[in-house]
This record gives structure tokens, sequence and C-alpha cells, in this order.
């Protein structure tokens, strides 16, 4: 630091030092300066966009949509067949089988895979409520497993404990699009002689060990809604080493149609109970054009991540994402660390979170806890459930006791903080930009809470 910023520096500090003791009302913006936070009226480090999202490029992904839309053919057919070949290529599978959306992948896997009422199937907590839905939909019981925090991941040791006569299945989630320890999870699962489906609709491309999750258990399944790495605006795949499993879930999705009935033959007859789940042609469309953009992305987003974690584990308070040894690539739906709010002298994470806003670093505190929400209350008090399960294991407050999660909540009510996917498809200096922000606003911790409450 030269003699004059240094001056400056420490007149600035002396004054927003003199402002907070004296005067909470004096305007700090009348000093704005390259070192004072933007909250308290320095100019934000960050001034360019963020890279948008969803992509799209009118040159390379416009044909092929247009060329669908002028055909006239409109329901699943070709295109849907091609994407579920290239998505399953990218996977490195045989097949895949593509549906409206990532909720009804899973309720789909669920189903086929035999789990119903009366079966309990372990998650985790720190999930979209999707997760937990796709079990309730099946008359099944959501059993939660407490989470290790320095993963966000399903914790593998807490699994056995959970486990009853009526356990079926386990559903990890790769949660954040970092890869839960499959290894540790199919281990305890073929001991206990469980199903896996893997939530890994967060997770597109990530790998354990070179293999690409959601390949890894008996199902996997994605979704490809606009947020996700691969978006469509709605959409969903399942993807399966098992052929009879894959052909039952394109009959499902097909009014129980059996496998191979082309849309718009209505004379076959029903094989089986299903919906009516299909895909379009003009989303495989779309689809297809952001498949050819996938690999290239999740490449920087890895880069990024591991630069962006190595420069905040520097900070301290600070506590980024470990993976797992066996992780060989992540997904980073989203860059996840935990907020310590003893190292930035007391200062909230509301608060935290305000002040990076302010320097024009979008960020969040992630998912609020899933395991005591009434959706599962207004489950328990339907009649399907009511038929099948005992009084006791009903009771709404017994079961928020026996699900208790604490790791979970001091993710959810404590410590956790996102960072979006598409701030990762930004340059390096991006991700020096927010390191900054970060750094700045640890610094200036203590004024910050004196000057905003928080
Ligand atoms: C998005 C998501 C789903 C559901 O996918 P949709 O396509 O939105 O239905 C399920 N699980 C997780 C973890 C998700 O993030």
């Amino acid at each position: 630091m030269s003699n004059l910023s240094r001056r400056t520096f420490l007149k600035q500090n002396a004054i927003l030092g003199l402002g907070a003791a004296l005067s909470p009302a004096l305007p700090s913006i009348a000093f704005p300066s390259v070192s004072t936070p933007a909250i308290l009226g320095g100019t934000p480090l960050f001034k360019t966009e963020w890279p948008k999202w969803p992509r799209w490029n009118p040159e390379t992904d416009e044909p092929r949509l247009l060329e669908v839309l002028r055909s006239g053919i409109w329901s699943r057919a070709d295109v849907t067949a091609e994407f579920e070949q290239q998505w399953a290529n990218a996977l490195g599978m045989k097949r895949s089988l593509l549906v409206v959306n990532g909720t009804s992948a899973l309720t789909i896997a669920l189903n086929q895979l035999d789990i119903r009422a009366g079966d309990e199937v372990l998650i985790p907590p720190y999930t979209f409520i999707a997760t937990a839905a796709a079990v309730l939909a099946n008359g099944a019981m959501p059993v939660f497993v407490d989470v290790d925090p320095e993963t966000f991941q399903i914790d593998p040791s807490r699994i056995e404990a959970k486990i009853t006569p009526r356990t079926k299945a386990i559903m990890p989630v790769h949660i954040l699009g970092l890869p839960a320890d499959m290894p540790a999870i199919l281990a305890i699962a073929k001991k206990h002689n469980l199903v896996v489906i893997e939530d890994a609709c967060q997770a597109h491309l990530a790998e354990v060990n070179h293999q690409k999750v959601g390949t890894l258990g008996h199902a996997g399944c994605f979704s490809f809604q606009n947020s996700k790495n691969l978006a469509i605006g709605e959409g969903g795949a399942i993807v399966s080493s098992d052929d009879a499993f894959m052909d039952r879930c394109f009959s499902y999705q097909n009014f129980g149609y059996p496998y191979g009935n082309r849309v718009g033959s209505v004379s076959t007859g029903s094989i089986r109970q299903g919906s009516k789940l299909r895909i379009t042609e003009y989303q495989a469309a779309i689809g297809l054009a952001q498949l050819a953009r996938l690999d290239a992305e999740t490449t920087t987003r890895n880069v990024n991540a591991a630069y962006l974690k190595s420069r905040l584990a520097a900070i301290p308070g600070i506590v980024p994402y470990k993976l797992y040894d066996h992780v060989t690539r992540g997904a980073f739906h989203l860059f996840p660390f935990r907020y310590q709010q003893q190292a930035f002298n007391g200062l909230s994470r509301t608060s935290f979170l305000k002040a990076l806003q302010a320097e024009g670093v979008p960020c969040s505190s992630g998912y609020a806890t899933l395991n005591d929400q009434l959706f599962l209350k207004d489950a328990f008090a339907s009649k399907n459930f009511r038929k099948v399960y005992s009084r006791k294991m009903l009771n709404f407050n017994e079961y928020v006791a026996r699900n208790a999660c604490p790791m979970n909540a001091q993710l959810c009510n404590e410590e956790a903080v996102w960072f979006t996917q598409n701030m990762l498809l930004g340059t390096r200096q991006d991700m020096d930009l927010i390191a900054d922000a970060v750094a700045r606003v640890h610094q200036h911790s203590d004024t910050i809470r004196k000057q905003t409450n928080g």
C-alpha cells in the first residue's frame, strides 16, 4: 500500500469508526472509496454482468427447433428419441427415457421399482421438496437421514440406524451438483438388500471414480428445469442399465401402453397402470442444443469452483464445500460454503448476504429445513396414508422428533451460503472479485454489524 493510499485508508476508517460511534445517522455514502464496503456507501466491487442463464445462441440453436415447429410433429417422436440416445451416450449408458420433469422421473422410477404404500425410503433433508414428494406420491414414507455438513450430502454413517424392516430404498441426492458418497451408500444398500435411486437432478455429468452419477444405483433421475445445468424449461430423464425396468418406465409415461408403442396408435390396449408424462419434440430440440454445450460448461464450472474455493478458504470464517476423495468431477449446480458468524465479529448471515449482494455478488442462504414442513402432515392426514400406517407413525410431532436432523438444521438456519452455477461460467477475474468482496466484508465486519444493526 502506498503512503497516500495508506493515509486515505486510515482516514476513511477513522471517519467510519467515528460515524458508527457518535452518529449512526451520518450518511456514510459521503465517503465512498475502494475499500469502503458497498453496503456502507462504498463503490460495489462488481460492476460487470453475470453470465445469463439459460444460454441461447440463435445461430446454432434455432435451425433444429424451427424445423420441429414447422414439421407439425410436436408430440413425442424421433427428436425425443435422438435426445434420449445422446443423453445416454453422455452418461456412458445404453439408453435413457425423457419425461416431463425431474419430479415425475423420480416418481416413476420409485413406482416401477415397486416402492409403494407401507415402504420406507431413506432420503437426506438437505434437498429440494421433489425428493420427498416423489416418495409420498407413491404412498411410501420418507425417512430423513442427516447430512455431513462438510459435504452437504447424506451422511452414510447415519444410514444404518434408520433402517427398519419396512425400509426398501435409499434415495441419495447429489445435492448442489456435488456427488454423494456412493461407494459407502452402495455397500450399505447391498448389505441390507435395498434399492438405490439416485436423485441426480442437480448433478449433470458429475462423476464418482470416473463414472457419471445417476448411473451407479438401480436408477438415476435428472431434471432439465430452467435453472438446471441442462435447461429445457421443463424436462426430466430416467437412466438405468436394467432394460426391463426402462421398458416399464416408458410404458408408464405413455398410458401404460406396451413399450415401443408409437404416439398416435391407440388400439393396442394398456398393460399397466400408468399416466401420461410425455415430453414434446420441441423440448427435445431445445435439449439437444443445450447438451452440445454441457460438457465444456461443466469443465468451466469445475475449474472456476476449484479456484474460488482456494481463495475463499483463505478467509477466516468461510468454510467451502468438501468433495469426497473419489469424486472425479463435480456438476456445481451451486457453489456452497459455510459461514461462521464468530469469525465475522458476530455479523449475522442475513447481514453478510446483504453486504455481499451490495458488492454485486448474488448469493442466498439456500434451503429451509424440509423434514418439518406441513406437506408431510397433509400427506399423513390423507385417507390412503391412514389406511396403511399406524396412528403412531402418522403422529406429526412424533414424526418430526424421530426425523430430527441437527446438522441439516445448522446448515439451513445458520451456516449455508450459495452462489449459483451461472456465476461459475464467468472469468477467473470474476472469481477473484467474488473472493475480494467476501474479504472486504470480512475486513469491515465489525463496522457493518454496528452500522446495520446486523
Ligand atoms: C429440480 C430438482 C428436482 C425436480 O426436478 P423438476 O424438473 O423441477 O421436477 C428433484 N430433486 C432435486 C434435488 C432438484 O433439484
